[in-house]
């Protein structure tokens, strides 16, 4: 890993020209990101086509390496499918109706709740009608969501008829400027849910139709969003659960089947775990990329300084001696601290410990004052430094024991986490270029 890492961050700098191989090559890296995030096959073949054509094709601008241009340009159709910002709920109707659909446990009564919220600080006073009949307790559910927030709530538990509620729910909030309308997600038969959404858009005449995706339903996001298209007319997406590990391609491709953009994502079971969609963030996390701008911007950076490539190495190889933390610590001050270079590689920032990035100018001064009253030996088998060495350090360098053993500490805790770093296997194209 360390070798493929110091050499793709050459390589990425250096590259002059955009020539078909190193093309093909970051386009399979972006192909296998988004497969791995679920993307539909056949999306993922039009969008890295397009990728391809546009890469080989157009010119980078002055100051923008090829790699860097590629992955601008993925961005660009990315945003292309999804939007380039969130849309917002418009409420240009009085009452403004919105139904929502999706399958049972996508988490529609639950985003219900988490809208109805977010439109209340807006200033608008939603009212809620539940026709879910199927789920038992479906409408105390929705009473318990909207209990401490003033929400005028339809629904009657006695009544087992999805239409019949819809009408008198519809009728009772005329005047509101806004209602929602929670459906059921499950019948005995598909077809059966289908046919009744068909049926309750035509009576509650929603002015937008909210299709609630389970975030980490993967594939068949797409099937869900084609069956309720065709049952009504969807109007805007909701991704919830991506709170977990899920990256949500599944949507993606959902999104691009019907066209309905995403408008929020859930992001956990409480009431204020949404927001309003963030392409770029959305898309990163699709690539499974983490700040990828500023990771590129560093590598030339660091190129251009031309570092110490064998200190790099051993720093990522684990093979880690106080001469290679020594390097370590002149290359640091070319590079900045370890914990903002590590933060720009997904996955890696949180693994450093708190105490190996939190070197103060003075501390290292110290170290190497210390480094320096060590024999080469010492430097390059820190193992061998025992109490009788310690003490010996400390007096060749004027400082306490103390000092030499916090040092070592120093470390001993760095070069765990440099073996930590050689032996994780990360996923997502970044990954795949480092191994
Ligand atoms: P419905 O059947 O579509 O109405 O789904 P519910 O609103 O009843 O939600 C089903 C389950 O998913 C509940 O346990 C919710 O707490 C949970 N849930 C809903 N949205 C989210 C989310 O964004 N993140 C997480 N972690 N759980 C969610
Ligand atoms: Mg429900």
């Amino acid at each position: 890993l360390g070798k493929n890492l110091t050499k793709t961050m050459k390589k990425l700098a250096g590259m002059p020209i955009i020539d078909e191989e190193v093309v093909k090559e970051v386009v399979k890296d972006i192909q296998r990101a988004l497969i791995q995030s679920d993307v539909n096959i056949k999306l993922v073949f039009k969008l890295s086509k397009t990728i391809e054509e546009r890469a080989l094709k157009e010119e980078p601008p002055k100051g923008i390496t090829p790699r860097e241009y590629i992955i601008t340009i993925v961005y660009e159709e990315l945003v292309n499918l999804v939007g380039s910002k969130a849309e917002e709920v418009e409420v240009n109707a009085k009452p403004y109706k919105i139904m929502f659909v999706g399958l049972q446990g996508s988490g529609k009564t639950t985003t219900i709740g988490k809208l109805t919220r977010y439109l209340q600080k807006k200033g608008f006073r939603p009212a809620i009608v539940s026709t879910d009949t199927w789920r038992p307790a479906a409408y105390e559910q929705l009473r318990q969501l909207t209990e401490s927030m003033d929400v005028p709530l339809y629904g009657d538990p006695e009544n087992k008829d999805a239409l019949d509620l819809a009408k008198k729910g519809i009728e009772q909030f005329k005047k509101n400027d806004i209602v929602i309308v929670d459906t059921a997600g499950r019948h005995k038969e598909e077809q059966d849910l289908l046919t009744e959404m068909e049926q309750l858009s035509s009576i509650v005449n929603p002015n937008e139709v909210m299709l609630v995706i389970d975030g980490t339903i993967g594939q068949q996001a797409r099937e869900q969003a084609l069956a309720f298209n065709q049952a009504t007319d969807v109007g805007s997406i909701v991704i919830t659960k991506l709170d977990g590990s899920a990256k949500g391609g599944g949507a993606l491709s959902a999104v691009s089947e019907i066209g309905a953009p995403i408008k929020f994502i859930g992001t956990g079971e409480r009431i204020d775990d949404f927001e309003a969609f963030d392409p770029e963030r959305f898309i990163s996390r699709l690539l499974g990329m983490g700040d990828i701008r500023t990771l590129l911007e560093k590598a030339e950076e660091i190129a251009e300084e031309d570092i110490d490539t064998d200190t790099m190495d051993a720093m990522l190889s684990g093979k880690f001696t106080l001469k290679d933390m020594y390097s370590q610590f002149e290359m640091m001050n070319k590079m900045g601290p370890m914990q903002q270079v590590m933060n720009m590689i997904p996955g890696m920032g949180n693994k450093l410990p708190k105490n190996a990035s939190q070197v103060t100018e003075e501390k290292l001064t110290k170290y190497k004052i210390m480094m320096d009253s060590m024999t080469e030996h010492e430097l390059t088998h820190p193992e061998v430094i025992k109490q009788s060495r310690v003490k010996r350090i400390s007096r060749g360098s004027g400082m306490k024991n103390e000092d030499v053993k916090e040092l070592l500490k120093y470390y001993n805790v760095t070069k765990k986490a440099m073996k930590g770093f050689g032996k994780r296997k990360m996923s997502g194209p970044l990954g795949q270029m480092m191994r």
